[in-house]
């Protein structure tokens, strides 16, 4: 099962684990008409770009920083827990850059089959220098010809070996290994680059265009809220250079994170977002809330977004909500189009759907995702397989986007769980006390009698996860009265068809 993004965002870069946010920097100097003289207290006042900042954001322009100071301090703000910035070069803005452009003309019809002719040829130019492509692509073999009988990767090569995926003469200077959110799967540590990251705006952007939405960004608008409702998550606000430092805010509904009980609809109210990313049950939460908003779209992502609660936002905030499909270890993969069709989104990325020994199942026909290509530096994909399993088909869509359109997406139904007082616990919850443990996949179901079973596939050659920590943590977010249990497994999945699990499973029912 591939590690679902819990929005278009990437997560957090930059310094540090989850801590209490630093002291913000003090106001800048008052008003350059005083004919007073600045005190020496004013005189000596950090800049409005400081060091610090200008470490995280490279390109922050004054006016990116008074948005960010503005989102930071403002009086409803919400607890931030962590910092973090877009690390983007002007040498990656310009990338971002020529990849719009590419997006723009390079998004076209394909054929069933190996990749095209322009990713086959940045695949031969990895081929020597890759440890994985070298030691498993066998060297007489063609790569058009015979790429139906090439070796696939998956996670487990990734949380096994991730650096034999790494390109030799990788630039680490700009890796960036961060880590994961998700509701599915359990994550594994995924080398990142600043511009791989930041490549997804323009994704989104395309993903826009098609419901002719043309969002404006600047340093006067917030671009994005991403929207959380958990728990604990991480929190932070930031401004984006390939959005020219429209600002952006990761926020958690939870009451515990804002000062007052009216204060998230308030911080909504005064920042006016353009778009709103987030999972199906955020939104419901948002409406639950009755969060007043005017965005432009809302972008629903991590889990499978069911129409009934899909045709309630678009009433609430009188706008498309679009459905999403990303992996941490992939980016961006699709988005649907206004017909409800998942489109394959990026031009450098090949989907195919594959069977359980890598053969490229008919068109039409279900098999497991498998993406090769993409654009992160650090992790050249080559037939991975994503554990997300769908038809691919290659027909003209009636909304005009001739890329390949995903049908039948399995493996992103949303799972809740009981307290024995019957309050929901999310699957997200339950994968945040997985995440720390060196875990290739888990399967955890509740059963009818509310007692749950955690079953673990550690990762080979690593110390086995503690149970009885994992346990322990379990009975903190499920309280008393429900029986845990955990127990490890190596063989988790291998058994199963493309060794796919179910990762999260309720056998409870619709209890309220
Ligand atoms: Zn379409």
């Amino acid at each position: 099962m591939g590690e679902r993004e819990h929005g278009p965002e990437p997560q957090p870069l930059g310094p540090g684990p989850v801590g209490s946010a630093a002291p913000l920097s003090p106001s800048p100097p008052s008003c350059p008409t005083d004919p007073t003289p600045p005190a020496p207290a004013l005189a000596s006042a950090p800049p409005l770009v400081s060091a610090d900042l200008r470490r995280r954001n490279p390109l922050l322009t004054e006016a990116g920083a008074r948005l960010l100071r503005a989102l930071l301090e403002h009086s409803d703000a919400p607890r931030w827990n962590y910092r973090c910035g877009d690390l983007l070069t002007s040498t990656d803005l310009r990338a971002i850059e020529g990849f719009r452009t590419e997006l723009a003309t390079l998004r076209c019809a394909r054929r069933p089959g190996p990749p095209d002719d322009a990713l086959l040829r940045k695949v031969a130019g990895l081929r020597p220098r890759v440890a994985w492509f070298r030691r498993r692509l066998p060297p007489g073999a063609d790569l058009e010809r015979d790429w139906d009988a090439l070796p696939t990767t998956s996670r487990e090569d990734l949380a096994a070996t991730p650096g034999d995926l790494m390109p030799d003469d990788s630039d680490l200077e700009r890796l960036v290994v961060h880590a994961t959110s998700g509701t599915t799967g359990h994550p594994v540590l995924v080398p990142h680059h600043p511009f791989a990251c930041s490549a997804y705006k323009p994704l989104l952007e395309v993903a826009l265009a098609a419901y002719g939405i043309h969002p404006r960004f600047g340093p006067e608008v917030v671009g994005a809220f991403l929207v959380c409702a958990q728990a604990h998550t991480v929190t932070y606000a930031t401004v984006h250079a390939a959005w020219r430092d429209a600002g952006f805010a990761k926020l958690n509904l939870a009451p515990a994170d804002w000062p007052t009980p009216e204060s998230a609809a308030r911080y909504f109210d005064r920042f006016q977002p353009l778009l709103l990313t987030g999972d199906p049950g955020s939104f419901a939460e948002m409406l639950r809330l009755k969060i007043a908003a005017r965005p432009l779209a809302l972008v629903s992502t991590a889990v499978a977004l069911q129409s009934g609660l899909q045709a309630d936002l678009a009433a609430a905030y009188g706008c498309p909500v679009l459905d999403w499909y990303s992996l941490n270890e992939v980016g961006p993969v699709a988005y649907a189009c206004p017909r409800g069709f998942l489109h394959v989104l990026p031009h450098d990325l090949h989907v195919e759907a594959v069977d359980a020994g890598g053969r490229a199942v008919p068109p039409g026909e279900r098999g497991e995702l498998a993406a090769t290509g993409g654009r992160n530096p650090f992790l050249p994909l080559f037939r991975y397989r994503t554990g997300d399993w769908g038809r691919m088909v290659y027909e003209p869509c009636a909304c005009g986007d001739p890329m390949p359109r995903i049908l039948d997406l399995e493996g992103r139904a949303p799972v809740l769980f009981r307290t024995r007082a019957g309050a929901p616990v999310n699957a997200v919850d339950v994968s945040r006390v997985l995440r720390p443990f060196s875990i290739v996949q888990h399967a955890f179901v509740q059963r009818a009698d509310l007692s749950c079973e955690l079953v673990l596939r550690p990762a080979p050659g690593r110390p086995d996860p503690d149970a009885a920590r994992l346990e322990h943590a379990l009975r903190e977010i499920f309280g008393p009265g429900i029986a845990i249990s955990v127990r490890l497994d190596a063989r988790l999945g291998l058994d199963a068809p493309a060794g796919k699990v179910v990762a999260y499973r309720s056998e409870v029912g619709t209890r309220a």
